[in-house]
């Protein structure tokens, strides 16, 4: 099983998707190629070279250009390769438009997140992207549990796919038995024995869901109260019942069957719980902004990049559409070599001039490009952190890009700015 996406390489998957699903061609001459990892590599040469020959057919001279330079270039990158990488390969190609009727070759290589199933050769005049949009939300894990009284099973729920993984029924008798005096009695033992069922079934749910990374959030559900109890009573150990969502399910069986109910009627708030995830940390953030003293909230650029370089951020949290560039500059003096940093808008950055070095005059260029939200999550998952890429299709989204710069953070510990950063002056509380 591939391993799952950090935030930082899914929000760069998802960039890369919505960059290539930008991408328009003038007629049908964008190719799409998806390659297993299985295939060998003469094989899909020879499918390219056989398309290459096909295409002399196509009527318009311009379309059969420009399809035949995309083979050109598929065919080229495959060149120097002797297998395919683990996941495979999906490769987009073509003389994409770039406005003014005038267009720009473009190759995009992209290592899929999880195998490519299948060998697909598309020519179109877009890009065909529904398997890697596939790839993205297939990654999205949460774990199922259905209790009640007399059964339970556990399962998983991996983007469409649900998966049985435990199930038990238990020996806890009937709550109507025998009447009279010892009625009382025999109800205490039916609770001591139910009691000892729940955690029966809390004790599989940390074998199965403790050591697993990424899962999003548990889904718990069963027919009767008895889900409400066992929720409640903090059967489940206590970083799962940190993750058991809110809502809770009624579903009309505990088993297997069970499990489709419970993904059936969670279906449509699952998009709606990853919002709230979101939201919840936004609020904290909030809250710790409101504190007078001993905040654990920090913003403001300059800070939060302070904060992560001294691991001191518990939880970074980063609007999705804060589109900025981090731009390194270099002096191109090779005894100054000095270095300054700059954060500009994305479409700031091709009219972007950089100053000449404050150190010697020298001009400086452009050394590297980096996404900020990808910057900052890198660094920001190197150090421990968790990282928290929020949509703007909530009201604390927007609060988030709009109050907070869409950047901010919650420190697992107080830091005193005024030290650590003397050049921010007094009052650098951000
Ligand atoms: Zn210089």
């Amino acid at each position: 099983m591939a391993p799952e996406l950090t935030q930082s390489q899914k929000y760069h998957f998802k960039r890369e998707l919505e960059q290539l699903e930008k991408a328009k061609g003038q007629h049908t001459e964008l190719v799409s190629l998806y390659i297993p990892p299985t295939k060998a590599v003469h094989d899909v040469t020879n499918y390219l070279r056989s398309e290459y020959a096909q295409s002399s057919n196509i009527k318009s001279t311009g379309t059969r250009k420009n399809v035949q330079a995309a083979i050109q270039s598929a065919l080229g990158r495959l060149k120097n390769l002797r297998t395919f990488p683990a996941n495979g390969l999906a490769i987009f190609v073509g003389e994409v438009l770039t406005g003014n009727n005038q267009t720009r070759m473009e190759a995009h290589i992209i290592e899929p997140p999880q195998a490519v199933s299948t060998f697909l050769y598309r020519c179109d005049n877009k890009f065909h992207l529904d398997h890697l949009k596939g790839m993205l939300t297939e990654k999205d894990v949460y774990g199922l549990l259905l209790v009640d009284r007399r059964e339970a099973t556990i399962g998983l729920l991996r983007g469409k796919v649900v998966q049985q993984l435990w199930y038990d029924t238990s020996l806890v008798p009937g709550k109507h038995g025998r009447g009279g005096q010892s009625q009382r009695r025999f109800e205490r033992l039916i609770e001591i024995a139910a009691d000892e069922w729940f955690k029966t079934v809390a004790e599989h749910a940390t074998q199965i869901f403790l050591p697993m990374e990424g899962l999003r959030g548990i889904l718990v559900g069963g027919p009767g109260p008895t889900k409400k109890y066992f929720v409640d009573a903090t059967f489940l150990h206590h970083e799962l019942q940190k993750k058991v969502v809110d809502q809770l399910f009624d579903t009309g069986y505990t088993d297997e069957y069970g499990l489709k109910e419970l993904v059936q009627y969670a279906g449509a708030t699952l998009t709606e719980l990853e919002v709230a995830q979101e939201r919840k940390v936004v609020q904290r953030l909030l809250e710790e902004v409101r504190k007078t003293t001993g905040g654990l909230a920090v913003y403001g650029e300059a800070y939060v990049r302070k904060a992560l370089e001294l691991g001191a951020v518990e939880t970074l949290l980063l609007s999705e559409t804060l589109r900025r560039e981090s731009i390194d500059l270099e002096c191109q003096s090779e005894v100054c070599g000095n270095t300054l940093k700059a954060t500009l808008k994305a479409e700031e950055v091709d009219a972007y001039r950089p100053p000449k070095c404050p150190k010697c005059g020298s001009e400086m260029l452009i050394a590297r490009q980096t996404d900020v939200v990808e910057e900052l999550s890198v660094l920001a998952e190197s150090s421990g952190s968790t990282v928290v890429i929020v949509g703007a299709e909530s009201e604390e989204g927007e609060t988030l890009a709009k109050a907070f710069g869409g950047m901010a953070g919650i420190l697992r510990y107080n830091v005193n700015f005024e030290k650590v950063m003397p050049a921010a002056g007094s009052g650098a509380s951000p």
